[in-house]
Protein backbone atom coordinates (compact mmCIF):
# COMPACT_ATOMS: atom_id res chain seq x y z
CA UNK A 1 0.00 0.00 0.00
CA UNK A 2 1.33 3.77 -1.10
CA UNK A 3 3.38 4.72 1.95
CA UNK A 4 1.82 8.45 0.37
CA UNK A 5 -1.49 7.30 0.63
CA UNK A 6 -2.38 10.16 3.67
CA UNK A 7 -1.75 12.59 0.91
CA UNK A 8 -4.13 15.76 1.41
CA UNK A 9 -4.29 19.00 -0.46
CA UNK A 10 -3.44 21.35 2.07
CA UNK A 11 -2.73 25.08 0.12
CA UNK A 12 -2.55 27.02 -2.97
CA UNK A 13 0.40 29.61 -2.87
CA UNK A 14 0.28 32.06 -5.38
CA UNK A 15 3.24 34.12 -3.63
CA UNK A 16 6.30 33.61 -1.90
CA UNK A 17 5.34 35.12 1.18
CA UNK A 18 2.58 32.63 1.89
CA UNK A 19 4.47 29.09 1.42
CA UNK A 20 4.32 26.70 4.47
CA UNK A 21 5.86 28.16 7.33
CA UNK A 22 5.74 24.26 9.15
CA UNK A 23 7.63 22.50 6.45
CA UNK A 24 10.65 20.24 7.17
CA UNK A 25 10.76 18.62 3.87
CA UNK A 26 9.05 18.73 0.59
CA UNK A 27 9.47 17.31 -2.91
CA UNK A 28 8.58 19.26 -6.27
CA UNK A 29 7.21 18.03 -9.41
CA UNK A 30 7.43 19.84 -12.54
CA UNK A 31 6.96 18.58 -16.08
CA UNK A 32 5.56 19.64 -19.44
CA UNK A 33 1.36 19.68 -19.73
CA UNK A 34 0.53 16.52 -20.24
CA UNK A 35 3.06 14.68 -19.49
CA UNK A 36 1.14 12.90 -16.47
CA UNK A 37 2.48 14.79 -13.71
CA UNK A 38 -1.39 14.86 -12.18
CA UNK A 39 -1.94 10.85 -12.64
CA UNK A 40 1.58 10.62 -11.44
CA UNK A 41 0.77 12.20 -7.99
CA UNK A 42 -2.57 10.54 -7.81
CA UNK A 43 -1.09 6.79 -8.08
CA UNK A 44 1.83 7.81 -6.12
CA UNK A 45 -1.13 8.67 -3.37
CA UNK A 46 -3.46 6.04 -4.10
CA UNK A 47 -6.32 8.38 -5.12
CA UNK A 48 -7.68 9.12 -8.15
CA UNK A 49 -8.50 12.80 -7.98
CA UNK A 50 -5.93 14.21 -5.38
CA UNK A 51 -3.79 16.58 -8.18
CA UNK A 52 -6.61 17.63 -9.98
CA UNK A 53 -7.39 20.30 -7.83
CA UNK A 54 -4.07 21.85 -9.14
CA UNK A 55 -6.17 22.02 -12.43
CA UNK A 56 -9.14 23.89 -10.81
CA UNK A 57 -9.11 27.68 -11.91
CA UNK A 58 -7.11 29.89 -9.96
CA UNK A 59 -4.94 27.11 -9.08
CA UNK A 60 -3.22 26.05 -12.31
CA UNK A 61 -0.37 28.83 -12.60
CA UNK A 62 0.77 28.63 -8.57
CA UNK A 63 1.76 26.11 -6.31
CA UNK A 64 -0.38 23.08 -4.76
CA UNK A 65 0.97 21.84 -1.85
CA UNK A 66 -0.35 18.27 -0.35
CA UNK A 67 0.18 17.54 3.04
CA UNK A 68 1.66 13.86 2.82
CA UNK A 69 2.38 13.99 6.69
CA UNK A 70 3.54 16.22 9.12
CA UNK A 71 5.72 19.08 8.33
CA UNK A 72 6.04 16.97 4.60
CA UNK A 73 4.29 18.11 1.16
CA UNK A 74 4.61 17.39 -2.30
CA UNK A 75 4.29 20.88 -4.53
CA UNK A 76 2.72 20.48 -7.54
CA UNK A 77 4.47 23.19 -10.12
CA UNK A 78 2.67 24.64 -12.54
CA UNK A 79 2.57 22.49 -16.16
CA UNK A 80 4.77 23.68 -18.66
CA UNK A 81 4.88 24.18 -22.61
CA UNK A 82 1.32 25.45 -23.13
CA UNK A 83 1.54 29.21 -25.43
CA UNK A 84 1.54 31.42 -23.25
CA UNK A 85 2.48 35.49 -23.45
CA UNK A 86 6.33 35.19 -23.09
CA UNK A 87 6.05 38.23 -20.53
CA UNK A 88 3.28 36.02 -18.88
CA UNK A 89 6.02 32.92 -18.46
CA UNK A 90 8.80 35.19 -17.31
CA UNK A 91 6.35 36.96 -14.50
CA UNK A 92 5.86 33.12 -13.36
CA UNK A 93 9.53 32.24 -13.75
CA UNK A 94 11.11 35.30 -12.16
CA UNK A 95 8.05 36.05 -9.11
CA UNK A 96 7.62 32.25 -7.89
CA UNK A 97 8.93 29.16 -9.91
CA UNK A 98 12.84 30.32 -10.14
CA UNK A 99 13.04 32.32 -6.24
CA UNK A 100 11.02 28.81 -4.89
CA UNK A 101 13.07 26.02 -6.72
CA UNK A 102 16.35 28.14 -5.88
CA UNK A 103 15.92 28.68 -2.19
CA UNK A 104 13.30 27.09 -0.65
CA UNK A 105 15.42 25.22 2.33
CA UNK A 106 13.03 22.26 3.02
CA UNK A 107 12.82 21.22 -0.93
CA UNK A 108 14.39 18.46 -0.90
CA UNK A 109 14.77 16.91 -4.54
CA UNK A 110 12.78 17.36 -7.74
CA UNK A 111 10.89 14.86 -9.64
CA UNK A 112 10.39 15.65 -13.37
CA UNK A 113 7.70 13.74 -15.43
CA UNK A 114 8.39 13.04 -19.13
CA UNK A 115 5.99 11.40 -21.22
CA UNK A 116 8.24 8.65 -22.33
CA UNK A 117 7.43 8.69 -26.06
CA UNK A 118 8.43 12.79 -26.34
CA UNK A 119 11.26 12.98 -23.40
CA UNK A 120 13.64 15.54 -23.43
CA UNK A 121 11.55 18.60 -24.92
CA UNK A 122 13.66 21.67 -25.26
CA UNK A 123 11.85 23.34 -21.66
CA UNK A 124 12.24 19.93 -20.03
CA UNK A 125 16.42 20.33 -20.68
CA UNK A 126 16.04 23.79 -19.55
CA UNK A 127 14.31 23.10 -16.62
CA UNK A 128 17.12 19.80 -15.97
CA UNK A 129 20.18 21.64 -16.58
CA UNK A 130 18.44 24.64 -14.71
CA UNK A 131 17.88 22.87 -11.08
CA UNK A 132 20.66 20.65 -11.49
CA UNK A 133 22.82 23.87 -10.29
CA UNK A 134 20.94 23.61 -7.19
CA UNK A 135 22.98 20.69 -6.03
CA UNK A 136 19.76 18.74 -5.14
CA UNK A 137 18.81 15.33 -7.03
CA UNK A 138 16.30 15.04 -9.80
CA UNK A 139 14.03 11.70 -10.52
CA UNK A 140 12.70 11.62 -13.82
CA UNK A 141 9.89 9.49 -14.15
CA UNK A 142 9.02 8.59 -17.73
CA UNK A 143 5.72 8.98 -17.53
CA UNK A 144 2.83 6.33 -19.78
CA UNK A 145 5.51 3.16 -20.35
CA UNK A 146 2.68 1.11 -21.03
CA UNK A 147 2.64 2.84 -24.44
CA UNK A 148 5.69 1.65 -25.40
CA UNK A 149 7.13 -1.65 -26.40
CA UNK A 150 10.07 -3.57 -23.86
CA UNK A 151 12.25 -2.71 -26.72
CA UNK A 152 11.14 1.03 -26.78
CA UNK A 153 11.82 1.34 -22.78
CA UNK A 154 14.82 -0.23 -22.56
CA UNK A 155 15.97 2.82 -25.19
CA UNK A 156 14.24 5.35 -23.24
CA UNK A 157 15.64 4.29 -20.79
CA UNK A 158 19.19 4.59 -22.48
CA UNK A 159 18.88 7.10 -24.52
CA UNK A 160 17.37 9.55 -21.71
CA UNK A 161 19.95 8.13 -19.10
CA UNK A 162 22.81 9.24 -21.63
CA UNK A 163 21.46 12.98 -21.29
CA UNK A 164 20.72 12.76 -17.69
CA UNK A 165 24.64 11.92 -16.89
CA UNK A 166 26.04 14.66 -18.78
CA UNK A 167 23.20 17.19 -16.58
CA UNK A 168 24.35 16.01 -12.88
CA UNK A 169 25.31 13.64 -11.07
CA UNK A 170 22.15 13.53 -8.76
CA UNK A 171 19.78 12.77 -12.11
CA UNK A 172 18.33 9.55 -11.58
CA UNK A 173 15.31 8.29 -13.75
CA UNK A 174 12.79 5.28 -14.24
CA UNK A 175 9.91 4.01 -15.87
CA UNK A 176 6.26 5.35 -15.03
CA UNK A 177 2.62 3.87 -15.66
CA UNK A 178 -0.06 5.36 -14.24
CA UNK A 179 -2.51 3.24 -16.28
CA UNK A 180 -0.55 -0.11 -15.08
CA UNK A 181 0.36 1.39 -11.43
CA UNK A 182 3.80 0.14 -12.32
CA UNK A 183 6.89 1.65 -11.30
CA UNK A 184 5.31 2.94 -8.25
CA UNK A 185 7.05 0.81 -5.97
CA UNK A 186 10.56 2.16 -7.41
CA UNK A 187 9.34 5.89 -7.25
CA UNK A 188 7.80 5.62 -3.41
CA UNK A 189 11.69 4.49 -2.40
CA UNK A 190 12.98 7.16 -3.98
CA UNK A 191 10.85 10.03 -2.92
CA UNK A 192 10.30 7.93 0.31
CA UNK A 193 14.07 8.44 1.04
CA UNK A 194 14.07 12.13 0.69
CA UNK A 195 11.01 12.50 2.73
CA UNK A 196 12.69 10.68 5.21
CA UNK A 197 9.56 8.49 5.58
CA UNK A 198 9.79 4.65 6.89
CA UNK A 199 7.31 2.73 5.44
CA UNK A 200 4.09 2.16 7.35
CA UNK A 201 3.63 -0.70 9.48
CA UNK A 202 0.44 -2.38 7.59
CA UNK A 203 1.79 -1.69 4.63
CA UNK A 204 3.78 -5.16 5.03
CA UNK A 205 2.15 -8.03 3.17
CA UNK A 206 0.54 -10.47 5.46
CA UNK A 207 2.69 -13.68 6.00
CA UNK A 208 2.42 -15.90 3.05
CA UNK A 209 1.79 -13.11 0.57
CA UNK A 210 4.52 -12.02 -1.96
CA UNK A 211 7.02 -9.72 -0.06
CA UNK A 212 7.96 -6.33 -0.41
CA UNK A 213 11.54 -7.41 -1.68
CA UNK A 214 10.29 -9.68 -3.95
CA UNK A 215 7.75 -6.92 -5.08
CA UNK A 216 10.20 -4.29 -5.48
CA UNK A 217 12.56 -7.18 -7.46
CA UNK A 218 9.92 -7.86 -9.45
CA UNK A 219 8.61 -4.02 -10.63
CA UNK A 220 12.39 -3.06 -11.08
CA UNK A 221 12.60 -6.54 -13.90
CA UNK A 222 9.34 -5.37 -15.46
CA UNK A 223 10.30 -1.55 -15.45
CA UNK A 224 13.88 -2.00 -17.34
CA UNK A 225 15.87 -2.16 -14.17
CA UNK A 226 18.92 -3.66 -15.84
CA UNK A 227 18.93 -1.52 -18.97
CA UNK A 228 22.71 0.45 -18.28
CA UNK A 229 22.44 3.70 -18.69
CA UNK A 230 24.79 4.82 -21.94
CA UNK A 231 28.25 6.80 -21.67
CA UNK A 232 30.16 6.63 -18.64
CA UNK A 233 30.71 4.04 -16.16
CA UNK A 234 28.00 3.49 -13.67
CA UNK A 235 27.21 2.07 -10.43
CA UNK A 236 23.92 0.75 -11.76
CA UNK A 237 24.09 -2.81 -11.63
CA UNK A 238 24.42 -2.79 -7.83
CA UNK A 239 21.12 -3.19 -5.80
CA UNK A 240 19.49 0.10 -4.59
CA UNK A 241 20.46 -0.58 -1.04
CA UNK A 242 24.14 -0.65 -2.76
CA UNK A 243 23.92 3.60 -3.84
CA UNK A 244 22.43 6.14 -1.56
CA UNK A 245 19.59 6.48 -3.83
CA UNK A 246 17.32 3.70 -2.96
CA UNK A 247 14.88 2.33 -5.95
CA UNK A 248 16.34 4.40 -8.46
CA UNK A 249 19.35 3.77 -11.65
CA UNK A 250 21.87 6.38 -11.07
CA UNK A 251 23.67 7.74 -13.98
CA UNK A 252 26.91 8.57 -12.78
P1 LIG B 1 -0.68 16.61 -16.54
O1 LIG B 1 -1.23 17.69 -17.40
O2 LIG B 1 0.80 16.49 -16.68
O3 LIG B 1 -1.11 16.68 -15.10
O4 LIG B 1 -1.22 15.22 -17.14
P2 LIG B 1 -2.44 14.28 -16.71
O5 LIG B 1 -2.09 13.48 -15.51
O6 LIG B 1 -3.69 15.09 -16.64
O7 LIG B 1 -2.49 13.28 -17.96
C1 LIG B 1 -2.63 13.75 -19.27
C2 LIG B 1 -3.26 12.66 -20.13
O8 LIG B 1 -2.42 11.54 -20.16
C3 LIG B 1 -4.60 12.18 -19.58
O9 LIG B 1 -5.45 11.91 -20.67
C4 LIG B 1 -4.24 10.92 -18.84
O10 LIG B 1 -5.32 9.99 -18.79
C5 LIG B 1 -3.10 10.39 -19.68
N1 LIG B 1 -2.17 9.58 -18.87
C6 LIG B 1 -1.57 9.94 -17.72
N2 LIG B 1 -0.79 8.95 -17.26
C7 LIG B 1 -0.91 7.92 -18.11
C8 LIG B 1 -0.35 6.59 -18.17
O11 LIG B 1 0.40 6.13 -17.33
N3 LIG B 1 -0.67 5.84 -19.26
C9 LIG B 1 -1.51 6.27 -20.24
N4 LIG B 1 -1.75 5.46 -21.26
N5 LIG B 1 -2.07 7.51 -20.21
C10 LIG B 1 -1.78 8.32 -19.15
Amino acid sequence: MSIFRSAVFSTTVANLNDLPTDSLREVAFAGRSNAGKSSAINTLANHTRLAFVSKTPGRTQHLNFFTIEDGKYFVDLPGYGFAKAPEEIRAQWEGLLAPYLRYRLPLVGLVLIMDSRHPLTELDLQMLEWFAQTGKPIHVLLSKADKLTRQEQAVALREVGAVLSRIGERCTLQLFSSLKRSGVEEAEAVLGSWLEMTPKKDALPPTGLRTEKVARAKNRKAMGWSARSAGKKTDNNKSPRQRDEPGAKRLT
